[in-house]
């Protein structure tokens, strides 16, 4: 391994120097701050001499470059990350202790970089890490968002949205390179010049901003492979800076191009709800494709000339979604209008080197702009887009049965709308879903058209986990339990971790599974009680759903469990419950009026249930408030039971699933997305597993035949007074009945299956707890599970990537 200290003592003086020069202040007397800045700021430099090594080794090797283009980025805290990824955690962490300084506490005041949503973001993170571990030359390529997703603070039980300035206190990891800033233009008409028989457009009459990249190292594990994120921020071409307007005293108006430009990078849209058709969020879009593809060629060009036809052996351009689904039409532009080659040259080059991941098939989540909109913002890029519709529309056999309507469903155009799936599908030589089942449905249903076209297209890429973030720096206790019993070699190699299995006979070794796992239950009770004042009993059974707040997820389905498993302990003596700990924790997009009142009634069911002395040895319910990588890493490890209860059909994979079952947590969850790859991995006796399949999902939904009411009617004394207590005031004391889940649940005849699949989910849930009594059985199952996680580590997604797609 590579080190990038010789010594602790070389590192000791190295840092003191470092603090010194950023705060001007002896060692002793700085502040956290400082001192966390000194140290990440040191690493990063080390990182970038790393880096630029990295560089010159591929460059000299030949290597084929992937540009991962996605417009989020969840990359969380890099410190522990990149000291573990270097090698030299625990050396830091003697020499800090020996300065009288704690490594920990540096660790936390490490702004949480939230450049995203969840999944999706978290993904294309494990993805970056995985990439310099397996030393591909990959490069992530987003956007540099001033404000990352709003903080959740939670008053009255309601979500409420306070600006997370990550940056306001500097952020040492990143680099400003105006040098490679790049002009972007928006806006202007096409112009057509006549030379010799071609004619060559240009749009003239833009309005341009810069966009400026901020380099981020990724430090690969074993300290080997450098790579870089590179994010771009939007900032004004020149300064037109209003001198008059300021000496009037219009000092907005005075400096009003540079907020226009800045407000391109200042906000990261929810993907959810709602936030479709924004302007700023379509150029924002156009911003990071065309800037990226520019660095990309650039390098390329540096390297091997403009021999375009080799673009293809030595780029791979992936897109993350249909957000940078313009890299198509942005490519085909630079080929024709500068480099100028060929329609089909140019063509042939674009379509050998992209590749497209779909994320969703949730139908309202698929990306559509308004002809009208896009062709004023870009009309070149429109233009293009229009013509590869004409050749796409021109190249169906007209004699074939049915070519009219698989026109329309594969139409880039349509109904006046730009339809960016399937421009990314078009021009792609590779399309993939995200687990098995979600490639199944891309392509039985969502995408058949293009699959029956071109089904040599069509890939599966079941996501995957950084088991280095995700294990090894989340549960310090567990891992060290781990390498104990099997070696280290699971950092670098997941597969590894199936050498437990053998453990599972060992009855000492699983009564430490357990110890370790209830060590991390005190880490986050302490935590809970931090920041909600909440105390939970890590003796109790710690049931965990945290992610993004959907209908489709069903935290409804679970907080009604734990309103019926309470109202049962209120009514009926003889019924009881292993001692549970319900916990949640997740964001709601802002406009998504339904998410946040599901968060509302968790926070109200525990205002009631965590006060009543009548049952509060048996159940306490705990939302945690702003879920983020950084408290994420404190709740997987802690987990027991892992709720993955989407209406089956609905998650295209889940990656806390795989977090979770790599920690440990048996997974209680439908045959949904990755779920169904867990439990034939796993083995469906160590998970537990309910509910309606996708096909009966299908069949009921084609039936005609399900009626909301009268499942509702069926169980009146259970699932009937459940529903009833939405508006009889039972939870009403924090902040108001719950009129609207009731009558949105009732009025689209429960869309989401939540009463449907109710009572065999309480049912499961009662089975899997009734036995967590035998500790020793569930100590081996846990075990079991993280046994079996070794194939969701991402980096084996990663290289089915590299030989499948990219072929790098
Ligand atoms: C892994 C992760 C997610 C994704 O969770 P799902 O349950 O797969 O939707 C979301 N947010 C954060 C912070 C994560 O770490």
């Amino acid at each position: 391994m590579d080190t990038i200290f010789n010594s602790k003592q070389e590192f000791i003086e190295e840092y003191r120097e470092a603090v010194r020069e950023l705060s001007g202040k002896k060692f002793e007397i700085t502040s956290d701050i400082d001192r966390f800045n000194a140290l990440a700021g040191l690493i990063a430099s080390k990182a970038r001499s790393v880096s630029a090594r990295t560089d010159d080794r591929f460059k000299k090797e030949g290597k084929k470059r992937v540009y991962y283009f996605s417009i989020e980025f969840l990359i969380g805290r890099l410190l522990d990350n990149y000291l573990i990824n270097f090698g030299i955690r625990d050396m830091v962490d003697e020499a800090l202790r020996e300065m009288g300084c704690n490594l920990d506490d540096l660790c936390r005041m490490e702004p949480d970089a939230a450049l995203g949503n969840g999944g999706l973001g978290r993904l294309a993170a494990c993805f970056l890490d995985s990439m310099a571990h397996e030393d591909i030359a990959g490069y992530g390529n987003g956007m540099r968002y001033r404000y990352g997703l709003f903080k959740q603070e939670i008053v009255d039980g309601r979500q409420v949205e306070v600006a997370d300035e990550w940056l306001s206190r500097g952020y040492p990891w990143e680099v400003r390179r105006p040098d490679k800033a790049v002009r972007i233009g928006f806006g202007g008409h096409v112009v057509g010049h006549t030379e010799g028989d071609r004619i060559f457009y240009s749009v003239e009459g833009t309005e341009d901003v810069l966009a400026v990249p901020y380099d981020i190292p990724v430090v690969g594990f074993g300290g080997k492979t450098v790579n870089k994120l590179r994010v771009w921020s939007a900032e004004p071409i020149d300064e037109h800076f209003d001198l008059e307007a300021f000496n009037r005293g219009e000092y907005a108006m005075a400096d009003a191009s540079r907020a226009d430009a800045e407000a391109i990078s200042a906000i990261l849209y929810p993907n959810d709800a709602g936030e479709h058709g924004r302007l700023l969020r379509l150029k924002q879009e156009y911003l990071f494709v065309a800037a990226g593809i520019r660095t990309a060629l650039d390098v390329f060009r540096r390297e091997h000339g403009a021999k375009w036809e080799l673009l293809p052996d030595y780029v791979a351009i992936h897109t993350n979604d249909t957000h940078p689904a313009m890299c198509g039409p942005e490519l085909m532009r630079i080929l024709m209008d500068e480099e100028k080659l060929t329609w089909e040259e140019a063509w042939d080059i674009v379509t050998k080197t992209i590749s497209y991941t779909n994320h969703t098939i949730l139908p309202e989540a698929l990306e559509k702009w308004p002809i009208a909109t896009f062709s004023k913002l870009l009309p070149r890029i429109y233009d293009i887009i229009d013509e590869i519709n004409r050749r796409w529309r021109d190249s169906f056999d007209t004699s074939q049965e049915g070519w009219q309507e698989r026109l329309r469903k594969t139409s880039v155009l349509w109904d006046g709308e730009v339809r960016m799936a399937n421009l990314s599908v078009i021009c792609s030589h590779s399309v993939n879903g995200v687990a098995k089942i979600h490639t199944d449905i891309l392509k039985r249903s969502v995408l058949n058209d293009f699959y029956a076209l071109t089904p040599e297209k069509f890939n599966n890429k079941t996501n995957g986990i950084t088991p280095r973030r995700f294990l090894a720096e989340a549960n310090p206790s567990y891992s060290k339990l781990i390498t104990e019993a099997i070696g280290p070699k699971w950092m670098d190699d997941a597969d590894e971790l199936k050498k437990l299995v053998e453990f599972e006979k060992d009855p000492s070794f699983l009564v430490r599974v357990g110890d370790s796992k209830r060590q991390n239950k005190v880490r986050l009770a302490r935590y809970v009680r931090r920041e909600t004042g909440l105390v939970i009993d890590p003796d109790s059974i710690f049931d965990v759903q945290v992610k993004r707040f959907h209908a489709y997820k069903r935290q409804l389905m679970n907080i009604m469990k734990v309103m019926d498993l309470y109202n049962r302990l209120l009514d009926d003596s003889s019924f009881s419950i292993q001692p549970t700990t319900f916990i949640f924790s997740g964001k709601a997009a802002s406009s998504y009026t339904f998410a946040k009142e599901v968060i509302r009634l968790i926070n109200s069911v525990a205002d009631v249930v965590n006060n009543d002395s009548r049952v509060n040895d048996l159940m306490k319910v705990c939302f945690i408030p702003n879920f983020r990588v950084s408290n994420a890493q404190l709740i997987y490890p802690a987990a027991e039971i892992s709720e993955q209860i989407s209406t089956a059909g609905k998650e295209a994979s889940g990656t806390s699933n795989m977090k979770l079952m790599m920690n440990g947590a048996i997974t209680l969850g439908t045959m949904d997305g990755a779920n169904i790859e867990i439990a034939q991995l796993a083995g469906e006796e160590n998970e537990k597993i309910f509910g309606l399949t996708t096909p009966e999902v299908e069949e009921l939904r084609a039936s005609g035949n399900y009626f909301a009411w009268d499942v509702v009617n069926a169980d009146r004394d259970r699932l009937g007074r459940v529903m009833s207590e939405l508006t009889d005031n039972t939870f009403a004391g924090l902040s108001g009945n719950f009129d609207s889940i009731h009558n949105e649940v009732m009025s689209n005849n429960d869309y989401d299956l939540v009463l449907k699949d109710f009572r065999s989910y309480v049912d499961a849930w009662e089975e899997l707890t009734s036995s967590y009594a035998d500790t020793r059985d569930w100590n081996r199952r846990a075990l079991h599970n993280t046994a079996m996680s070794g194939w969701f580590s991402s980096d084996r997604t990663i290289r089915e990537y590299r030989d499948e797609i990219w072929h790098a």
